[in-house]
């Protein structure tokens, strides 16, 4: 069985195309490896949506290149955001890769790899149009047993103008309602408590299929899968929140009141720029309406800093705003001007260290705020989702509580005897220590 090892680069959305790229290559008759020493084939699954994260993916081919030269690796091949975006001129700049995978043609992995290992072995460029596959249901899991990534539609229809999403990934389309459910149940049955549902925008989750969202359906459907325990949802949309939605989260008991939703920024000439399609009015609204709705709502968000016009007006605005809305979580980046996107055309396009000068006061705003809610959470008593164990030290495990997502929140620090990883354990919280919290097992 020839083995290849996968590297998986970006989102979560990425991974789950990792690891349903892994599904098919083992269906195929592949073998999984964990490293890319020795490995026939290497898989490196690329991000591409903005300049850093090409330079990340242009680095790791590059030292699989070098593997590859050296024999080290039998064959290379490139699939993800940044094959669908540069395709052939891939294989050109990197003469060492054997084969290159658009993101929509995840499904032709097996076949292009036995193309690419094959005794003819031709170099391959496999791509195909929208929409994207429609189902990732044979995975091979990357992410601890009892964790699970659940992608529910992909692709994107919204506007914003620094994006070059929509033009990788193509128009939205919602995975069918019985296909996630079924994918769901599989999940659970191979180990997952805890499923974060993601898209590039769960809001509109059905409405390319039914004209309106089923979110919230899907939520109540998603809550009687056993033995989940957690569902979180990531990656809202500030518009088409429904009344259903925010009572489904508040009343379904596997639903976390936890909500991810990037807002970008608040400033009226900001939010017209990116086309974000929401104004500050309504941006307030949806919040009084999520914090008045769901109890106990931890709620994450994501700003932009350095958008084309933000003079120091709208950035003020912005710094008030997320010190008034005291969010539990929050993402700061700084725009990034992306060939081919509206915003990339705009005049008055702001200097790096202004970006960066701001993206640090914005964190440095927020800190006491995160550091105010871990404090608040000294002396309670929270479940706790033992991740790991920390090796080298006895009856200490990292974990996360319901306000943590999956690598992009803080952590819990466990000890007590008697836990393993994928247990929700309940743990008396004892200490903050910055954005991460010390805890001790109540058993
Ligand atoms: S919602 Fe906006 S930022 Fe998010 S993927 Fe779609 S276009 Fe990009």
């Amino acid at each position: 069985m020839p083995t290849f090892a996968l590297i998986s680069l970006g989102c979560p959305k990425n991974l789950v195309d990792s690891e349903c790229m892994g599904g098919a290559l083992c269906r195929d008759g592949f073998r999984m490896v964990g490293e890319p020493g020795g490995a026939d084939l290497v898989v490196v699954n690329t991000c591409g949506f903005i300049a850093d994260a090409r330079e990340e993916s242009y680095a790791v081919i590059g030292e699989m290149a070098e593997l590859r030269r050296r024999g080290d690796i039998g064959k290379l091949m490139v699939a993800g955001c940044l094959a669908e975006r540069e395709r052939e001129d891939l294989l050109g700049r990197f003469p060492e890769v054997d084969g290159v995978v658009g993101v929509l043609a995840r499904d032709a992995i097996a076949r292009a790899a036995r193309q690419v290992v094959g005794e003819q072995a031709e170099r391959q460029a496999i791509f195909q149009p929208p929409p994207c596959p429609a189902g990732d249901a044979e995975r091979v899991r990357l992410t601890p047993p009892h964790v699970a990534y659940l992608k529910i539609a992909e692709g994107c229809n919204r506007l914003c103008s620094f994006c070059t999403i929509p033009s990788i990934r193509g128009p939205y389309v919602s995975k069918p309602f019985d296909q996630v459910v079924r994918e769901a149940e599989r999940l659970a049955a191979d180990g997952a408590r805890e499923l974060v549902l993601i898209a590039q925008d769960t809001s509109s989750y059905g409405r390319d299929r039914t004209g309106g969202s089923q979110l919230a359906e899907l939520l109540q459907r998603l809550d009687r899968v056993e033995p989940l325990r957690w569902i979180r949802l990531m990656y809202l949309y500030p518009a088409l929140i429904t009344d259903a939605l925010i009572e489904a989260v508040n009343t379904c008991g596997k639903v976390v009141p936890y909500l991810d939703l990037p807002l970008q920024h608040i400033a009226a000439p900001i939010l017209r720029g990116m086309r974000r399609g929401v104004s500050r009015a309504e941006t307030e609204q949806l919040l009084d309406r999520l914090r008045g709705g769901i109890d106990g709502l931890v709620l994450r968000t994501t700003f932009m800093v350095g958008f084309p016009g933000e003079t120091e007006q709208p950035f003020d605005e912005l710094l008030d705003f997320a010190g008034r809305q005291r969010f539990e979580r929050l993402g700061v980046f700084t725009y990034r001007n992306e060939p081919g996107t509206a915003a990339a055309a705009l005049d008055h396009q702001v200097p790096e260290e202004v970006k960066r000068a701001r993206h640090d006061r914005l964190m440095a705003c927020q800190q006491p705020i995160a550091f105010a809610w871990g404090d608040r959470q000294v002396g309670r008593t929270l479940g706790v989702l033992i991740d790991r164990c920390i090796p080298g030290e006895k009856n200490a495990f990292v974990g996360r509580t319901a306000a943590d997502a999956p690598d992009v929140d803080g952590v819990v620090y466990v000890t007590g005897k008697g836990l393993r990883p994928g247990r929700i354990a309940p743990c008396e919280i004892v200490a903050r220590k910055g954005y991460d919290l010390i805890a001790a097992y109540q058993p």
